[in-house]
């Protein structure tokens, strides 16, 4: 028996995530120096977050202020070509199309039971519903994501209500960020907002809850190594 869920049912009353990404990844997207993969992740978790949208307004802040000291100094002859094209670089990353979190202006639309956070909607389309998810192993689907870029795999995953991944480790780096439903796993909860960054010291069995699917977005740079007995096995089958 459960009680009803209160979380991401219509966005008014979600929790605040509790489980947010690093002060070095807000930095960075301040500076417009993530990939588009860990953009589209700090973007999303941030329009869920406004602790971390505070944070990315002052790095960024402080970013125009370090600029603004610097560049009289590099205003010597010959170099300004050299900070404007610096500039430039920093400027114009290939991660532009993640839209700043401040410059929403929709209010996030409510697709089905969850509110798609606005970063993501370029990526999912007009609906979750229209995610074409491919079935892995029972109670698991995943949908991957076409972004720029050729170091990360991003993709969404959907665990049934009250199913486990398989227990795995990681050989790289994985940031997951739940949309909707909650998950748990041996460090925590995890529910609507919340990120979590596991790597090669972590190995985990995030299990859904029991009351609703669980959908995260997720990121690796490499693919995550199944530890679990039978699991062992499968390793040759994985792709991410
Ligand atoms: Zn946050």
């Amino acid at each position: 028996m459960t009680s009803p869920s209160i979380h991401g049912r219509d966005g008014s009353n979600d929790t605040l995530p509790t489980n947010h990404v690093t002060d070095e990844l807000l930095a960075a997207y301040a500076a417009g120096n993530l990939s588009e993969a860990q953009s589209l992740l700090v973007a999303t978790h941030s329009a869920l977050c406004p602790e971390c949208r505070a944070a990315i307004a002052e790095f960024e802040a402080v970013g125009a202020s370090f600029l603004e000291e610097i560049a009289p100094e590099s205003m010597r002859a010959g170099s300004l070509d050299s900070v404007l094209a610096r500039l430039d670089q920093e400027e114009m990353p290939a991660n532009n199309v993640v839209q700043h979190p401040s410059s929403y202006s929709a209010p996030d639309r409510q697709i089905g039971e969850v509110l798609l956070p606005q970063p993501l909607r370029g990526y999912v389309g007009s609906d979750l519903r229209d995610v074409t998810w491919r079935p892995v192993i029972r109670g698991l689907e995943e949908a991957e994501l076409k972004v720029s870029g050729p170091e990360f795999n991003v993709r969404l995953i959907k665990v049934a209500a009250g199913a486990a991944m398989p227990q795995h480790s990681h050989q790289g780096e994985e940031l997951t960020l739940v949309l909707t439903g909650a998950y748990q796993d041996g460090s925590g909860r995890f529910a609507r907002g919340d990120v979590q960054i596991a790597d090669g010291d972590v190995d985990h069995q995030p299990t859904a809850e029991p009351d609703e699917a669980c959908v995260c977005l997720i990121i690796t740079d490499a693919p995550i190594k199944l530890t679990g007995r039978l699991g062992r096995l499968l390793n040759p089958f994985i792709r991410y």
